[in-house]
């Protein structure tokens, strides 16, 4: 798994762990701490870890770009969110190599 994120101005240590990820009384695939920064994920939820570390950089994107329309603590837009993303990365594999050869500056995205 990648080693570290960067969303907006923030580069989040990705870290998998074997011990329980519990956010409000829930047990989770994943979490991430904006503080830290890091994100957590966990080690033996097998084929879930790509939509989880999706998941959990959605909400570091909501939250870096203060996205009102999607709280951060709207689980279910996120996922939703987070699904679509990685659905359209899987079905177009060369997406981000033709992204990124624009060459285009973050100021103009
Ligand atoms: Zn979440």
């Amino acid at each position: 798994m990648i080693d570290s994120v960067r969303i907006g101005s923030i580069t989040y240590p990705v870290s998998e762990t074997a011990e329980p990820i519990i956010v409000d009384n829930a047990v989770c695939y994943g979490a991430i701490d904006y503080v830290k920064p890091l994100i957590q994920i966990n080690a033996n939820c097998g084929a879930h870890k790509p939509a989880t570390l999706m998941h959990e950089i959605m909400h570091g994107i909501v939250n870096e770009y203060r996205i009102e329309d999607v709280p951060a603590g709207d689980e279910k837009a996120i996922d939703l969110i987070a699904k679509g993303i990685l659905n359209v990365l899987i079905d177009n594999p060369r997406l981000i190599e033709q992204v990124t050869n624009y060459k285009v500056s973050k100021q103009q995205v």
